[in-house]
């Protein structure tokens, strides 16, 4: 017998609905990319979504077709999403950070109509837009006056585009299993791989990833998300803000440590959320300016693990309870949260502190195994670590256009790619990660590619490249290579040849020459001895 209650697909335009209906006057302020500071709210961002949804549909664009966003955290960039996915279009965030080949190819893999660009990528843009022919225009995120000056074809202003139009439009309702958003990995190896949210998948998201014992937002907080919107939607927090109404504090494109005080402050900001690269930059700012964090309540911390110092100076020097979280692209992102189970309030601050390092315990409808190489799944102890593999309606089951092939196993699990225990309690904890990339400043560099760039050198046999933990940015690469017989490249040489080839922020911070790179049996470079050689080494950058 089936259920008798109401067909309700889930859609993500329900959250700007219900922000609109019950938090209409609520704030959203942003940190232009203009530079002034710039207020709006609720139900003025529903408007607007609403006239952008008409004036895409008056460009041509239509319900399943992709278009692009380069932009950072802003209440247009907000409304551009809601406008898209409104018309039952889909959003495909570009990551700014990408090298250039890796931006032209997903967006032409991902087949973009349009991009909606801010203004600071129109440079970058004009370099590209020769090999992305298919592009029909760009919507750059101002108003007429502030339009840059570019030959770029069928560039259109996003205030025009609204003022052009009203708000009587209704959402175009899909179905719930309709793609929605849309976000690229990029792996250590190959081309970047396309995950393809669902509304359904985005809405379940943000139910289990706002839950009370997740990030738990309500109508009463300020919230800042430094994390951006082009990573895993910012890890949810474009829906959960709207869904429970609270202030947003959008920071565009600063996130230097001033820039993110100053709103805090300002904004009274109770819930941030970012890479620990932005904390890092934070704390030193208010170590060296002698300032406090009066308002901040809780501040979420993935993307990589959290260092045990920025855990101690939040809880104790700032009082500020830090979550740590993880994830992935693949995850919508959020998996993990590391909230207390009960008792855990009266241990010591020592025994907290150890419970907060690691990456938490699943949200609800995540599930966890961890296994052998031969997949045997491992015991819950906090000492058997193993591959991490998971499940869940929001996490991907294929990638666009299948590429990868098939990504889960029998029982329907995706292999994360990291290792890890999972405690007694649920806790699970990274202890490496199977792909070898570099982490650095919460991107990733892929040491398969600095490598392959680095043998291109005709004095360079063979090239490893290995992170190199550094206090801001997280990790930075070292270059390990092996000089041709007889030849005696200099560090200098390497990386000016290498500048060429790579992305500036990709560059190793050192180059150092052996004779011999350790190999497995099967001839791949040994990593692991790698690291273990090199475990005291200090980059000149640190
Ligand atoms: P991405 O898909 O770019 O968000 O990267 C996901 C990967 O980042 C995961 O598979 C982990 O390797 C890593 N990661 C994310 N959060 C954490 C964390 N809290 N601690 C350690 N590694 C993390």
């Amino acid at each position: 017998m089936r259920g008798l209650m109401q067909e309700w697909p889930l859609l993500v335009h329900t959250f700007i609905d219900h922000a609109n209906i019950h938090h209409g006057e609520r704030e959203i302020v942003t940190r232009r990319v203009e530079g002034d500071i710039h207020r709006t709210n609720y139900s003025e961002i529903y408007s607007r979504a609403k006239r952008f949804s008409k004036a895409l549909q008056k460009l041509g664009v239509m319900q399943g077709e992709v278009i692009g966003t380069l932009a950072w955290n802003t209440y247009r960039h907000l409304e551009s999403w809601y406008g898209i996915t409104g018309m039952g279009a889909i959003y495909h965030t570009l990551n700014p950070r990408l090298f250039t080949e890796q931006l032209e190819y997903i967006i032409n893999h991902a087949e973009n109509q349009y991009i909606i660009s801010d203004t600071t990528f129109v440079k970058l843009l004009e370099g590209i837009e020769k090999n992305i022919p298919n592009v029909k225009g760009f919507i750059f995120l101002t108003d007429k006056e502030n339009m840059p000056d570019t030959k770029l074809k069928n560039s259109l202003s996003f205030e025009e585009l609204i003022d052009a139009e009203d708000e009587d439009f209704d959402w175009v309702r899909v179905d719930e299993n309709d793609a929605c958003g849309l976000c690229y990995t990029s792996g250590t190896t190959g081309n970047p791989k396309g995950v393809l949210y669902s509304h359904r998948s985005n809405v379940l998201h943000t139910l289990a990833a706002n839950s009370a014992d997740a990030m738990g937002i309500s109508s009463t907080d300020s919230v800042l998300p430094v994390v951006p919107m082009f990573h895993a939607n910012a890890w949810g927090i474009s829906f959960s803000a709207p869904m429970v109404g609270c202030k947003v504090v959008m920071p565009g494109m600063n996130m230097d440590g001033e820039s993110i005080y100053q709103l805090l402050t300002d904004e009274k900001v109770t819930f941030t959320a970012a890479v620990p690269t932005v904390w890092l930059m934070l704390l030193q700012y208010l170590e060296e300016n002698d300032l406090k964090l009066p308002y901040l309540n809780r501040v979420a911390i993935g993307g990589s693990a959290v260092p045990k110092m920025m855990l101690e100076k939040f809880e104790k020097d700032y009082e500020v309870s830090v979550m740590h979280a993880w994830g992935m692209t693949e995850m919508s992102p959020l998996g993990t949260i590391g909230a207390f189970k009960s008792g855990m309030e009266d241990l010591s601050f020592e025994e907290q502190i150890n419970i907060k390092l690691k990456q938490g315990r699943a949200t609800y409808m995540v599930e966890m195994k961890i296994t052998n190489d031969e997949g045997n799944e491992l015991p819950w102890n906090g000492k058997d670590f193993g591959h991490l593999l998971v499940r869940g309606p929001f996490i991907a089951s294929k990638y666009i256009k299948g590429e990868g092939g098939q990504i889960l196993d029998n029982q329907g699990f995706f292999d994360t790619g990291d290792v890890a225990t999972i405690d007694e309690l649920g806790f699970m904890q990274i202890t490496d990660r199977s792909k070898d990339v570099i982490k650095s400043g919460g991107e990733w560099i892929s040491s398969i590619e600095l490598e392959n760039a680095a043998v291109g050198h005709e004095e360079i046999s063979e090239a490893a490249v290995i992170g190199i933990s550094h206090p801001k940015w997280d990790e930075r690469p070292l270059l390990i290579c092996v000089p041709v017989e007889g030849k005696t490249p200099s560090k200098e040489d390497v990386l000016e040849y290498l500048k060429e080839k790579v992305a500036k922020w990709w560059m190793p911070d050192d180059v150092v020459f052996v004779e011999e790179i350790p190999h497995t049996a099967t001839g791949k470079i040994q990593k692991i001895t790698l690291r273990e050689q090199f475990s005291d080494y200090s980059l000149p950058t640190t």
